[in-house]
């Protein structure tokens, strides 16, 4: 009977692009429990029987894989893009069995032994690059999650880790909870003054949430309105507000969210530095920035480190510049007081619009989607060779307004499709934008199945039969996402799980991404996409120049920001002593001295509701921003080198870039990967330029 019903369930089909318009949330829990019954069977046979070969085990785990590409890969795509009850009810319903399940084959003794008889055993020398990095990296993940330990370690490590996790989930919800808990209401229209439209809206909005009763009397112009910490409504409060002592009230109310009361963090701080301290000493390293660097591009925190100096040796004059240029600004301006950390966006506003004097919405009508559409397959063609088409076709889809794109070859080959959504949809899609993957390039039975990707972008949809148009912002983030995609699709590799975004160290993974930003600043690039929706005329030199220009705007200051982060999230974790007697909050205040422009302020308690390091992934591993800046803007280095405005020598670094960045993916360390690109190592020095630190060079 079951069966019978799995048969006719679109998320166990196995070939094809899955059949998006036919999956429901009443799918879901019998497909994806009947793919790991099966797949548990599976495992288990090959836990008591196989041979230490590549056919003999690596395949069988293709294999057992395999069928999460159409049963468990669609279900977390229509999460981000069709969201509903139903959905994250089933959704939660199975989330631990598929966890549990991928744990046990991450965790299996029986296949790390096995994985280990390779790599010491006879055939290690006749595997391909891609063969040996899959079993690399496997070995490297198990080994991290405590593979290798027995015993008395063994039980401690996983006392560790479920510690770890529930701190980590605690801090989060406390900085969730303390941000939430904050508000600050505003009646008084002379304190909206030179608020801009849409922060009038947002705080509108939130006051009418938290009083429904009165939404008939509460107006965008009219208010009441809410101030909340989250950023959509405090950012532009610290921008715009012209009342001083209220952006200082908001000011402090976030940078010490979840520091003091129930939501207190300073104590998991410890409790997680602690114990991330004994994890990586059970796991055989010194401190916990090498046992996350162990599984990252960077060589080692020497490395970084050598990167922070050579970035704040060149960004600290700049910082310093910004700082005075917002000081006598606000003091010409009647500020009598001296500039504080809640004066920094407003002035700093002030003076953007002083020198760039352009608004988003007047750039919007330039950039109508299917002509950046246009430009962007242009450049890219240009670059990799490759030509891109919309299918006309059908093809299933979740919504009408998605496409798909066909990535072919000069020759007409078909190499890689891609699906396009993008419009917002708050009702169901999740904000921001993103590349995810739909199908991975993969050899199935003796042929190839080619990759397939999602770029999911939250633009506005267009208004009647208006072509869709776009901010600048939004046409930068389609380059970012169809970089990543790009890697996705312009892979060679057939071995899944290091095919184009798969297994790339993640402080390497923003390379493509960025890379491909870049092209927005080119002039003919850009100046080709544009077109004003009711002129038709291009872009005005005079606007080129301002957006380019305002690339630069303040770098030395964000870059310090930055920095500051990165280099205390890799002090926490490499040279802090929690016996020593010195306190986070304490090395954190004591970075900031040495970086910050500003006089730091006593009261922040940044650290608290940095989720980042101590909720997200990114513990020792913030640098990985820059690091991803530095590979990025030494490969367009290369493009720059050889004259950008020569197509046939953009064209052959452009085939360079394909044949190693793009196709090699995650199936060569991203080192060496970078070094058949570039022919050396990445050095800062182009990131430095295209920050504006020139002084001096
Ligand atoms: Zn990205």
């Amino acid at each position: 009977m079951e069966n019978q019903d799995i048969s006719h369930n679109p998320l166990t089909a196995s070939k094809g692009l899955p059949p998006f318009d036919q999956i429901a949330a009443e799918h879901i829990v019998p497909a994806v429990r009947y793919t790991l019954s099966e797949a548990q069977l599976k495992l288990n046979e090959l836990e008591t029987r196989y041979t230490p070969t590549w056919d003999g085990l690596l395949k069988p785990i293709t294999e057992i894989e395999a069928p999460f590409d159409y049963c468990w890969s669609p279900v977390l795509h229509l999460l981000g893009v069709k969201n509903s009850l139903e959905l994250r009810e089933a959704h939660e319903t199975v989330l631990t069995e598929v966890v549990t399940f991928s744990l046990k084959m991450r965790q299996s003794l029986a296949i790390y032994k096995g994985l280990r008889a390779i790599r010491e055993g006879e055939e290690w020398k006749r595997l391909n690059q891609a063969q040996k990095r899959v079993v690399e990296i496997s070995l490297k993940h198990a080994e991290h999650g405590g593979v290798a330990l027995e015993g008395e370690t063994k039980k401690r490590f996983i006392e560790i880790e479920t510690q770890l996790s529930q701190l980590n989930t605690d801090f989060s919800n406390h900085v969730l909870d303390a941000t939430k808990s904050f508000f600050l209401d505003i009646t008084s229209i002379t304190d909206t003054e030179g608020w801009p439209v849409s922060l009038k809206q947002v705080a509108a909005q939130s006051y009418k949430q938290a009083n429904p009763d009165n939404a008939a009397e509460i107006s965008a112009d009219g208010g009441p309105w809410r101030i909340t910490l989250d950023i959509p409504s405090f950012m532009p409060f610290m921008q715009h507000s012209r009342n001083r002592d209220q952006r200082k009230h908001v000011y402090h109310a976030y940078v010490t969210r979840a520091s003091s009361g129930e939501w207190d963090n300073q104590s998991l701080i410890d409790q997680i530095l602690v114990l991330r301290q004994e994890k990586a000493k059970l796991l055989g390293f010194n401190t916990y920035a090498e046992l996350s660097l162990d599984s990252k591009m960077a060589p080692g925190v020497p490395a970084v480190e050598k990167m922070f100096q050579e970035l704040t040796l060149a960004a600290t004059p700049y910082a310093k510049k910004e700082f005075n240029e917002v000081c006598k600004l606000a003091d010409k301006s009647g500020q009598v007081e001296d500039v504080k950390q809640w004066d920094w966006a407003f002035w700093s506003e002030r003076l953007r619009e002083k020198r760039f004097d352009y608004t988003d919405d007047e750039l919007r009508p330039y950039f109508q989607l299917p002509n950046v559409l246009n430009g962007l397959f242009n450049i890219v063609g240009n670059l990799f060779n490759v030509f891109v088409e919309m299918e006309s076709g059908d093809f299933p889809t979740w919504h009408p307004d998605v496409r798909l794109f066909r990535v072919r070859g000069q020759d007409g080959t078909l190499l890689a499709s891609f699906y396009l959504d993008p419009f917002t949809r708050p009702q169901e899609k999740r904000g921001g934008a993103w590349m995810g993957d739909c199908l991975n390039r993969k050899e199935v039975d003796g042929t190839v199945r080619l990759p397939v990707v999602h770029i999911c972008c939250n633009g506005t949809a267009p208004v009647g039969d208006k072509p869709p148009l776009m901010s600048f912002r939004e046409v930068e983030t389609l380059f970012h996402e169809f970089g990543h995609a790009l890697q996705g699709m312009l892979t060679t590799v057939n071995e899944t799980n290091v095919a184009g975004v798969n297994g790339v160290e993640w402080d390497a993974v923003e390379l493509p991404s960025q890379f491909m930003e870049n092209w927005c600043y080119h002039k003919p690039t850009l100046m080709a996409m544009t077109q004003h929706v009711e002129t038709g005329e291009p872009l005005p030199d005079e606007l080129f120049e301002k957006i380019k220009a305002s690339k630069t705007f303040q770098s030395g200051s964000a870059t310090m920001r930055q920095l500051q982060f990165g280099m205390v999230d890799i002090k926490l974790h490499h040279q802090y002593d929690p016996t020593a007697g010195e306190s986070p909050s304490e090395i954190y205040a004591d970075l900031a001295k040495k970086l910050s422009v500003f006089e730091p302020y006593a009261a922040d308690r940044f650290l608290c509701s940095f989720s980042h390091i101590f909720a997200g992934g990114y513990a020792a591993g913030y640098y990985s921003y820059k690091w991803a800046e530095v590979l990025s803007a030494d490969a367009f280095a290369a493009f720059e080198a050889v004259g950008l405005n020569s197509l046939t020598a953009i064209q052959e670094k452009g085939r360079k870039f394909r044949d190693t960045v793009l196709a090699l993916g995650g199936s060569v360390h991203p080192m060496d990967v970078f070094k058949q690109f570039r022919g050396r190592e990445p050095n800062t020095k182009a990131l430095l330029r295209h920050s504006g630190f020139t002084e001096g060079k």
